[in-house]
């Protein structure tokens, strides 16, 4: 039966009604005392001070549109990390990056590999683009890169990967993400989404800027919102290919980033003083909160990010569900990970020392092993 509402009205392009809408981290609990939102990975230390007073000062001239080709902040950028200012592109947070590569590189009947507990917005943007999302099956909670080069096909025209990946907090070391990239054909666009690299301190991790730097189908995005601190102001970048940047820069709006984003970017980068105690007090909380859950007999795989998931029992009343409702209503907020094919796990934010504490006390309490005082 033709559905009347198909010739009465305007209809989106095939693929759109096939999107779940991307849904953040919940910012509210139950009750009236002090929330602890840890459900979205956002820095418990804010951004530097220098970015907020940026961003304050570009509030005086509102009037001005902002310089379109974002120069000043590519040039910081580009010198924080040794880059080429021409190959970067800036947007409004790194998620319209993705969205305009998809938009660039898929249509109809094309497809795009995303891993099975992989970021969400990746099989969004696939389908926005008209083009079929194909997930590959993860190993122990890793991308598997013999399982992705053998999903190829010839309609492969993307391979998204997060390194470290979101919810697992798992990381590819840069060995196997080249040889991912040594079986990818030289027309698939490999795109690394690096949101979380800042965190990462192994000495087998790589960001990806070498790969972009030698090859001519790599693409690094990163962002403002993680450890910078600045997730409301939506800024990002990725260092690419000159033709890519070229392609990015043809369908992007004019003016994709805002004065304030801007200015709060370029004071953000220049204060590595702050990133660095970011990722110390990342680095102390991350192992105290796996050994403290651990030590509850919850399962915690090992995370490299500034997030950790925790897979809870499937007995009545111990579900990850169960512990989702007791911690909310002791306001912490942590991130159920169903959408992400994971019902037995919560995402947990590191946070402030005061939130860690209150967490694991809390955890203890929900499993009955509150210490007595
Ligand atoms: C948080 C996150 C981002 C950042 O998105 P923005 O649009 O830059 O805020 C990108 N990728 C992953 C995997 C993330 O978890």
């Amino acid at each position: 039966m033709a559905n009347k509402a198909m010739t009465t009205r305007p209809q989106p392009q095939p693929g759109i009604l096939e999107i779940e809408a991307y849904v953040g981290g919940r910012a509210s609990a139950e009750g009236t005392g002090k929330v602890y939102k840890l459900s979205a990975n956002e820095s418990p230390m804010g951004p530097s001070p220098h970015a907020r007073k940026a961003f304050a000062s570009a509030g005086e001239s509102l009037e001005l549109y902002p310089d379109g080709g974002a120069s000043e902040l590519r040039e910081a950028i580009a010198g924080r990390y040794g880059l080429n200012a021409e190959r970067i592109v800036c947007g409004s947070g790194s998620g319209e990056l993705l969205q305009l590569l998809a938009q660039a590189y898929l249509g109809e009947g094309n497809e795009a590999i995303a891993t099975e507990h992989g970021f969400l917005l990746y099989p969004i943007v696939t389908k926005a683009a008209g083009a079929a999302p194909v997930i590959v099956k993860e190993k122990n909670l890793h991308a598997d890169v013999d399982a992705i080069l053998a999903a190829v096909t010839p309609k492969t025209k993307i391979v998204f990967l997060a390194n470290p990946n979101n919810p697992t907090g798992s990381y590819l070391p840069a060995e196997e993400v080249r040889r991912l990239h040594a079986g990818l054909r030289p027309d698939i666009l490999f795109i690394i989404d690096a949101a979380y690299s800042e965190y990462v301190s192994r000495n087998d991790y790589e960001a990806g800027i070498e790969l972009v730097a030698t090859s001519e189908n790599v693409v690094m995005t990163r962002t403002f919102s993680k450890i910078y601190g600045l997730a409301a102001l939506r800024l990002g970048w990725m260092y690419a290919p000159a033709h890519v940047v070229d392609v990015v820069n043809r369908i992007r709006g004019p003016f994709n980033v805002s004065v304030p984003a801007l200015q709060a970017g370029i004071a953000a980068i220049r204060d590595t003083a702050h990133v660095d105690a970011a990722r110390t007090h990342n680095d102390k909380w991350l192992s105290w909160l796996t050994e403290e859950i651990s030590k509850l007999g919850l399962e915690v795989p090992s995370s490299v990010a500034n997030f950790l998931l925790i897979r809870f029992p499937s007995e009545k009343g111990k579900t990850a569900r169960d512990a989702d409702a007791f911690l909310m209503k002791r306001g912490l907020i942590l991130r159920s990970v169903a959408s992400y094919g994971l019902p037995d796990c919560l995402r947990l934010t590191v946070g402030s020392e005061e939130a860690n504490r209150l967490v694991v006390a809390a955890l203890a309490e929900f499993l009955g092993k509150a210490k007595k005082s």
